[in-house]
């Protein structure tokens, strides 16, 4: 029997990227996972189908979160189509980047929807169906530890909403034996941020150890985290990030 066996988790965001590996690990962990998408429904089914070619179980579930109240239906659509929810990974997010004197106010409410307001929505309706054991966890940024440069000030800014809101939850939650955690990452080669892009040999030479993370880097933190060995760790956020924060 696999770690994670009989458990349910949903990862928003599960169509590409850091989502995608983690939905793949926790499905291979033993998880049956509900994976959402926004605009990526061909990928989300891809992931989904992969998962159950090998023996697990996914479903996609549609979810915009610019319209921040999709989160808190997908977990309760998770809960109709797979029985409980035991782990959920608020991992959807896109990256906010301009300068202050011309970022408008639909810039700064789509980041406070996406990155703030939806994960807050989430773990709201989680907390009325995990039980003990039950684990939350949020994909933050390095950012939150370190802004290298101009252009990222409304994405420091939501990403460290994030500790806040992931302390307050351990506080919460903890007496019914739920944890909430970050983790943090680096420079993960994506969509969102590819290694060859024109800033790839900037971010490499700000971590320690010279490169690129992958996907599969937080997603093995993810299942850490949500497996036996993460049931002490509450309130607090792991940096996955090459020593880009040290
Ligand atoms: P990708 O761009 O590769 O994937 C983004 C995922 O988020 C997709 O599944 C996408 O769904 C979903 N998404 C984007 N916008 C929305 C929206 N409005 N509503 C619902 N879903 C949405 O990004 P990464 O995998 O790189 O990033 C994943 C997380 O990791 C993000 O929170 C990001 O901030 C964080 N992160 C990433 C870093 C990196 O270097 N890659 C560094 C630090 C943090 P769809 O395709 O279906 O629209």
């Amino acid at each position: 029997m696999s770690e994670l066996t009989g458990k349910v988790a949903l990862v928003t965001g599960g169509s590409r990227g850091i989502g995608a590996a983690i939905a793949r690990r926790l499905a291979d962990a033993g998880a049956a996972v509900a994976l959402t998408y926004a605009q990526s429904k061909d990928q989300a089914q891809a992931v989904a189908d992969q998962i159950e070619l090998e023996g697990g179980r996914a479903v996609i579930i549609h979810a915009d979160l610019t319209d921040p109240t999709t989160a808190a239906a997908a977990v309760d659509e998770t809960v109709k189509a797979l029985g409980r929810l035991d782990i959920l990974v608020n991992n959807a997010g896109f990256l906010a980047y301009g300068p202050i004197g011309e970022t408008t106010l639909e810039d700064l409410d789509r980041v406070l929807a996406v990155d703030v307001k939806a994960i807050y929505l989430a773990a709201q309706a989680a907390s009325r169906h995990l039980g003990e054991g039950g684990r939350i966890i949020n994909i933050g940024s390095c950012f939150t530890g370190r802004v290298p440069g101009e252009n990222f000030v409304l994405q420091a800014m939501a990403k460290t909403a994030l500790i806040g809101l992931t302390k307050g939850l351990a506080r919460e939650l903890g007496p019914r034996g739920i944890t909430a955690t970050t983790v943090d990452p680096g420079p993960i080669d994506t969509d969102m941020n590819p290694a060859d892009g024109d800033s790839g040999d900037f971010q490499r030479n700000l971590t320690a150890l010279g490169r690129f993370g992958e996907a599969e880097d937080i997603a093995a933190a993810v299942a850490y985290l949500a497996g036996p060995g993460g049931r002490y760790i509450t309130g607090t956020s792991l940096a996955v990030d090459g020593g880009y924060t040290v």
